[in-house]
């Protein structure tokens, strides 16, 4: 699984808090991206409830 962050990212860190900096984390204009090329099987519940729970949808995950 993969994601991206788009462009409705608010930078509110949600999805930051959620995964402990390690998979989302600010760019330098505060906003997210996503740190990691590929989600790893153990990882894919918690982003799955970073993009439940991002306000903005701005989570999206990327065809492979
Ligand atoms: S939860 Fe959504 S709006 Fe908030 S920082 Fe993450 S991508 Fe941006």
């Amino acid at each position: 699984m993969k994601v991206k962050v788009n462009e409705k990212c608010i930078g509110c860190g949600s999805c930051i808090s959620l995964t402990d900096s390690k998979i989302f984390d600010y760019n330098d204009n505060g906003l997210a991206e996503c740190i990691v090329d590929e989600i790893k099987k153990e990882d894919e519940e918690v982003v799955e409830n970073a993009i439940t729970y991002c306000p903005t949808g701005a989570i999206e995950k990327v065809d492979e």
